[in-house]
């Protein structure tokens, strides 16, 4: 059987990277960007004021204390948005709002509660600011000609709210992968029907292109089949246009599992299992131009093969770096384990009182059960040849990688 590495890098291989498309800022969340970004401006765009206070000369302000203070004369207000800001006599303060322009000659805002004005006009200052004190140059978050976002990132509202900022209308994007999800088997029945005997609800059907769309793919076919190879065979043919197809359930060693056959007709076995729980009787090939991936149907193990598997592919298609962040814990419970397997135990990671993070396992862990996917941040990773693991032991925990199971 393939090792997880081994089939990663198999999968990678089979995986080109789509082409791009503008798209509307506003329209562009959680998409990939497809080349790296450069600031067009300086940001901000002019000297402005980080307080609601008085613009000042720092040096007009030496020697002021709550003991001896300084009075000033101020006779001009500047206000967010005004234009045309005279420079600053010596000997003069200003008031002056946040993000109002910095009158030239100013090179400090000494915040309006920490002053005091009588009814003439003057203002007290009972200390001396620092030279820059709540001042925000032209170009001090971003010069022009910075680098701001490399290709490869995912936009987030921040990303977004930074290319407004700057200028731009529209981000540059990876296409998302067109896929095709079809649930096989002859007891599943549509999640919003009452299951009759022996029947169970599709729940991959209603969550899985959830999870893949969160992943960056656009889901634009789903279907259920029964467990026939000739009616699998029959939809996978109708499919034109897609870079990444996957079936769900019927790909183990039961008699009535068509998906093998259907792939064996149509399109090509790349590999079929791979040493880990869950999700060992993965089969991963192709069907003309799109990959194929036939996960098992236990709804546990077809998310997490999906993240273990499905994930890079998508990744690549996206240029997205992706991969999981690895670190060192400390098991919190005995877990069982098959050593011929490498095993991806549902955790909570979390720092216990002394700092070390824990990796607490969410309940038996068989790919039946649902419930081990709730409230899990990590994998908890039993490597190949290990085999069960005692409470206190070295974990390798893999956190779960941000809005896709977690
Ligand atoms: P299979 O991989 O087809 O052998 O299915 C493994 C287990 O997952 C069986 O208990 C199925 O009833 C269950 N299962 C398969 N497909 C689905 C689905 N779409 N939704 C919920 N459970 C499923
Ligand atoms: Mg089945």
């Amino acid at each position: 059987m393939l090792h997880v590495a081994d089939a990663i890098e198999l999968i990678r291989a089979r995986t080109a990277r789509l082409g791009c498309e503008e798209v509307p800022l506003a329209h562009a969340l959680g998409r990939t960007l497809a080349a790296d970004v450069a600031s067009a401006e300086d940001l901000p765009a002019f000297d402005n004021s980080a307080v609601d206070g008085y613009a000042v000369h720092s040096i007009d302000l030496a020697g002021a204390s709550p003991e001896v203070p300084t009075t000033l004369p101020c006779e001009v207000t500047i206000s967010a948005g005004q234009a045309d800001v005279a420079p600053l006599p010596p000997g003069r303060v200003a008031r002056i709002g946040t993000g109002a322009p910095l009158p030239v000659g100013a090179d400090a805002v000494v915040p309006v509660e920490c002053t005091a004005h009588d009814e003439t006009g003057q203002v007290m200052f009972v200390g001396q600011p620092a030279v820059g004190a709540n001042r925000r140059l032209r170009g001090c978050d971003l010069h022009r000609d910075a680098p701001v976002l490399t290709q490869g990132a995912v936009l987030h509202a921040a990303d977004l709210m930074l290319l407004a900022a700057l200028g731009r209308t529209s981000a540059t994007v990876a296409c998302r992968p067109r896929v095709a999800l079809i649930t096989t088997g002859d007891e599943v029945v549509p999640h919003d029907q009452q299951p009759g005997p022996g029947q169970v609800r599709d729940s991959n059907l209603l969550g899985l292109p959830l999870v893949l769309e969160q992943a960056g793919a656009d889901v634009a076919f789903t279907c259920h089949v029964a467990d026939s190879a000739g009616e699998l065979a029959g939809v996978l043919s109708t499919l034109q246009g897609f870079d990444v197809v996957l079936t769900v359930g019927g790909v183990s060693m039961g008699e009535a599992d068509a998906v093998r056959p259907a792939i064996d007709r149509l399109g090509r076995v790349e590999f079929w299992r791979v040493a880990v729980k869950p999700g060992k009787p993965l089969l991963f090939g192709s069907l003309g131009p799109a990959v194929f991936f036939g996960l098992p149907g236990n709804p546990v193990s077809a998310l997490v093969t999906i993240d273990l598997f499905v994930r890079p592919a998508l990744d690549a298609m996206l240029g997205r770096l992706g991969g999981r962040r690895v670190v060192t814990g400390v098991w919190a419970e005995a877990v069982p384990s098959d050593a011929k397997r490498a095993e991806y135990v549902r955790v909570v990671a979390e720092p216990d009182e002394s700092g070390s993070l824990l990796a607490r396992h969410t309940g038996n862990q068989s790919s039946g059960r649902l419930t081990t996917m709730l409230g899990a941040n990590a994998y908890g990773v039993i490597p190949v040849g290990v085999g069960a693991v005692a409470r206190g032991d070295v974990a390798q925990i893999e956190f779960f990688e941000p809005g896709v199971l977690a």
